[in-house]
């Protein structure tokens, strides 16, 4: 579906004339940093030392869930019944040391062209992500020129209930004093396209991982692109065809 046709289709499902981003809601990993591949390495790892057979792709379909429920879903497939608060908490243990152990995720190729655009238009960025990986979170002033804020940030420790619950867009909506259809999310996940969707956000899905094509839009994005260079350009177009963008221009 090309951009414009699925801009339409937001504006008359949603009853408004004209979409007008403030703010654009960035999720991090798989989004502004190129981290999922170590994510999906590191539980790759704790699956073959536990005697879980599993697939490393199988974790991008995941991204988003709690340890524990992904530990769970791969406890009852393996063994047939639920994992154990003990398994929980070792194997969880676990894959964090063995994604501290990999060396340090590059910035996803594109986001930071993708961040810029929101700053030519004039809007604000925000961060939506369940992560509360201080690793990451520490590196955002630096790699992304102070584009957010500390106040613009959600993190695991602001929400109670994490994606696909609308709740983390909503709160990183609050934290821009916009209403949801002056944002557009972004997000490679499909538990986070959902939230980002259900929060009422024009929802951009990145296929940034091995996917299957169409699973973001399964999941409720508006679009699904294939980079974050393709974002940068798509936002890039939104803002032009915003009527303060054409009234500056
Ligand atoms: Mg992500």
């Amino acid at each position: 579906m090309k951009l414009e046709e699925s801009i339409t289709k937001y504006l008359e499902r949603n009853r408004i004339d004209r979409l007008a981003p403030k703010a654009v809601l960035f999720d991090m990993d798989g989004v502004l940093y190129d981290s999922m591949p170590r994510h999906a390495k590191a539980w790759k790892g704790v699956c073959d030392e536990a005697g879980i057979e599993a697939d490393a792709d199988e974790f991008f379909a995941y991204e988003g869930r709690t340890g524990a429920s992904t530990i769970d879903i791969l406890i009852r497939r393996q063994f047939g019944r639920g994992a154990t608060e003990e398994e929980c908490r070792s194997l969880y243990k676990r894959k964090t040391e063995l994604f501290a152990e990999q060396p340090k995720a590059p910035v996803m190729h594109g986001a930071q062209g993708a961040v810029g655009a929101v700053a030519r238009a004039g809007a604000v960025s925000v961060l939506v992500t369940g992560s509360g990986q201080g690793s990451l979170l520490e590196r955002l002033d630096d790699d992304f020129g102070g584009a957010f804020a500390k106040d613009r940030r959600v993190t695991a420790y602001d929400v109670r209930r994490g994606k696909p619950d609308p709740e983390p867009y909503l709160v990183g909506l609050a934290k821009a004093g916009a209403m949801p259809t002056e944002g557009v999310g972004v997000d490679n996940a499909p538990l986070g396209v959902e939230s980002a969707s259900r929060a009422g956000l024009f929802t951009i899905g990145v296929r940034t991982g091995p996917l299957k094509p169409g699973s973001l839009l399964e999941a409720g994005a508006d679009i699904e692109l294939e980079s974050m260079e393709e974002c940068e350009r798509a936002l890039e177009r939104i803002f032009r065809l915003a009527p303060e963008a054409q009234t500056n221009a």
